[in-house]
Formats: C-alpha cells, structure tokens, sequence
C-alpha cells in the first residue's frame, strides 16, 4: 500500500466525517455533550494535514503520525480512543500488505482500546462497531483486502446498528442508565463511518487489491 492511498484514505475519511458531523453531535447530545461530531472532525483534520505534509516518511510512521495529531486535536474519549487505534495500526503495519497483515495490527489496536478505556464490546461503544467488524475480518482473510473489507463492513453496520437497544454502560453517556436507550451510540455509527469510506478507497484502488 502506498503512502498516497494512505493519504487519499485520511482525505476521505476526513471527507465523511465532515458531511455527518451535524448527525453524530446530534446522537452525542442525546446522551452525551454533543461534541462528537466536532471532535473527529477537528482530529480528522489534523491527521490529514499530518499525512499530507508527510514527505518520504514509511507507510507507518505516516498513519502513525497522523494518529498522534489526531489524538491532540480531537481530544475527549474518542481522541484517546481512536487515536490509539490509529497509532497502533501504524506501529504495527505489515511490510507486506495483507488482509491478514492489516487484521493483526487492527487486533491489537482493538485490545489497547479495550485496556485504555476499561470498556468490553456490549457496552454501547464503538468497539460494537469495531468488534463484529475484525470478527467478519477474520473470517475473511485469505481473500483480498478490498473484498474481505466489504464483507467485514456488513457485519460491521449490523453492530453499529445493535447499539440502539444497548444500554449505554461507560463514557459520559452512561449516566443516563437505562434512558440511553433507544438511539445509536455515536461512537459507534463514526466507527462505521470511518471504515466505510476506508473500504471505498481500498474498493477504487488496484495496488491495494494486489495481496
Ligand atoms: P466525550 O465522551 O469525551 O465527549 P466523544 O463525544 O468524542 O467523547 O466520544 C463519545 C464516544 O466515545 C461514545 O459514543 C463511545 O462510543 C466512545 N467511548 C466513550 N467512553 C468509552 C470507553 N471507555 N471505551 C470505549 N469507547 C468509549
Ligand atoms: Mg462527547
């Protein structure tokens, strides 16, 4: 995988974010401080800039980096989160780019998430995005990254999807208990967000197929 697909995955998923930023500080604002949809945003912005200014740096550092200026600019939970999630990714990329090579360092990206925010998937988060979504990956790995990504996304939104009927159990959200119900955790509807708009840069690229 190039450092350009890398840059052109950062642009998109800043692309993204952006057109549902209003959406995600809504479903924040119901149980949260609303602040969501700003907060990826911001950080989606700095990690771009990272990744665009990065000149003859590694695949790694790059989405390394870009992780780093995300966790900064995002700030809150999820800046701590998916900046680690990001960061890890990075530390941890394959030489050679595999589905499985990417599944490994999404692994581990996944369990650090889980350490620094004390949290389990069921507890309307993100990780319910996040763990069906490696499951399926699994699953998947002996096909083609791109493929086994649209495969893994379905699954993906059915757990996004679960988080309505879920009972918010840690972040600010949990103080509403039982009354967090009803509607989706943002969290977890940008996680998907996130990883749909990379699918569809690995989708409309060649070299990234090539595993
Ligand atoms: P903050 O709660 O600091 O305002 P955000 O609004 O940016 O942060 O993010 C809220 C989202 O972060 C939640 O919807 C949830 O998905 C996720 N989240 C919060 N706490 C945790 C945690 N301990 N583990 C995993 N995800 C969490
Ligand atoms: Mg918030």
């Amino acid at each position: 995988m190039s450092a350009q697909v890398v840059k052109t995955i950062f642009q998109e998923v800043y692309k993204t974010i952006i057109e549902h930023e209003d959406e995600l500080g809504k479903l924040d604002s119901v149980a949260g401080d609303g602040d969501h949809g700003i907060g990826m945003a911001r950080g989606l912005k700095a990690a771009r800039k990272s990744a665009e200014e990065s000149e003859g740096e590694s695949v790694a550092n790059l989405i390394s980096n870009a992780g780093a200026a995300f966790s900064d600019a995002a700030g809150g939970s999820s800046g701590a989160l998916v900046g680690m999630f990001i960061i890890t990714i990075g530390n941890k990329f394959p030489e050679e780019v595999t589905t499985e090579g990417i599944l490994k360092a999404m692994q581990l990206g996944f369990e650090r998430m889980k350490k620094l925010g004390k949290a389990e998937p069921g507890q309307k988060t993100m990780l319910d995005t996040l763990q069906p979504f490696l499951e399926a990956l699994e699953h998947a790995k002996d096909k083609p990254l791109a493929e086994a990504w649209q495969a893994a996304l379905l699954v993906a939104q059915k757990g996004m999807e679960a988080t309505k009927e879920m009972e918010s159990l840690k972040g600010r959200a949990s103080r509403l208990g039982n009354r967090s119900r009803g509607h989706a955790d943002p969290g977890a509807v940008s996680m998907y967000y996130l990883l749909r708009s990379v699918g569809n840069v690995l989708a409309h690229h060649e070299g990234s197929r090539s595993t």
